[in-house]
């Protein structure tokens, strides 16, 4: 049956993640800080009137402190039983402090951060992390179906962005090292489609390579075949990276492979022209320099 869905924060996720719900037959009411405008979707003026009366209000928002502004402002309106679902990607305390915040008001939460970019959210494809209760998720799920091909519940709350980081920790670190031999081998005089062919099917592999390649010509179709347009951005990794660190740093872990990582991310978006391009651009970064 038709849901009444509160939605926060329509930029370039949330905007199609909106379409899509409203295109489903649910009742679909919108606020964002811009000036947007969205298919089925009926634009209000604050986060706490999205919320009243809604069975579910979904944050897509920038970052953890984002998220608790809204939160404060859209928990009070919202209605017993209903489920706050965010589906931003922010720190793992974040999460956690909302979660604790919904209880206390008598509200469901999930934090559900996504894997599969603008065309999943376009398209209806994205897969979703999850934390929260069985009762929480349970609420949540038919939207994921509508939203998304895939949703994991991974644990209490705070456990989707925690797979989320986790992931986008290895993801980060796989890339620097793809790159990285890539500008080996040029130096050594190995052509890369060589270099592609033996890595592609030995223990080297990894989705950097195989299905993301960060040399143009090389491999399936990628960013590097477009002038490194994102895709996924440079600064956007950073920001993953930092949240892992951070996630690292308060449960005291050691990840001295994604400290580098981030750091080398850091170097290249604040320092260097690595800002606006896709993340897989570190090896044109690497070809440049020498030791
Ligand atoms: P975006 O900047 O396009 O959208 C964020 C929206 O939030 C904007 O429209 C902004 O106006 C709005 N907003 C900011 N503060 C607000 C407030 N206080 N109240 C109401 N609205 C507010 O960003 P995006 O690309 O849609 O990403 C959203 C989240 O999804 C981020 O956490 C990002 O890390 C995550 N994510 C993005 C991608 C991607 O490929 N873009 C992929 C996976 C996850």
């Amino acid at each position: 049956k038709a849901m009444k869905i509160g939605f926060i924060g329509l930029g370039n996720m949330g905007g199609p993640m909106a379409a899509n719900l409203a295109k489903a037959g649910h009742d679909v009411v919108g606020f964002d800080m811009a000036e947007v405008n969205i298919d089925g979707v009926t634009m209000v003026s604050s986060g706490a009137e999205a919320a009243a009366g809604a069975d579910a209000v979904i944050t897509m928002l920038p970052n953890g402190s984002i998220l608790r502004a809204v939160a404060a402002d859209v928990i009070p309106a919202m209605s017993k039983g209903a489920v706050l679902i965010d589906c931003s990607t922010v720190d793992v305390d974040s999460a956690r402090a909302v979660d604790a915040d919904t209880q206390a008001a008598g509200l469901l939460f999930v934090d559900a951060p996504v894997s599969g970019g603008i065309g999943g959210a376009a398209g209806g494809t994205l897969t979703f992390m999850a934390g929260g209760s069985a009762e929480a998720f349970g609420k949540a799920d038919p939207l994921f179906d509508i939203m998304g091909q895939k949703a994991v519940h991974c644990g209490d709350a705070g456990a989707g962005q925690a797979a989320k980081i986790c992931n986008n920790m290895i993801l980060g670190v796989t890339m620097i090292a793809t790159c990285e031999a890539f500008a080996l081998a040029d130096k050594l005089g190995l052509d890369r489609q060589k270099m592609f062919d033996v890595v592609s099917t030995s223990s080297g592999y990894s989705w950097t390579m195989n299905a993301y390649c960060p040399a143009p010509g090389v491999g399936p179709q990628s960013p590097a075949d477009n002038d490194y347009q994102p895709g996924f951005a440079a600064d956007l990794m950073l920001k993953d990276l930092r949240l892992s660190q951070q996630a690292a740093e308060s449960a005291d872990a050691d990840t001295p492979m994604g400290a580098l990582a981030q750091a080398l991310y850091a170097q290249f978006v604040e320092n260097e022209d690595g800002l606006g391009m896709d993340f897989s651009a570190m090896l044109p970064r690497f070809e440049k320099r020498g030791r």
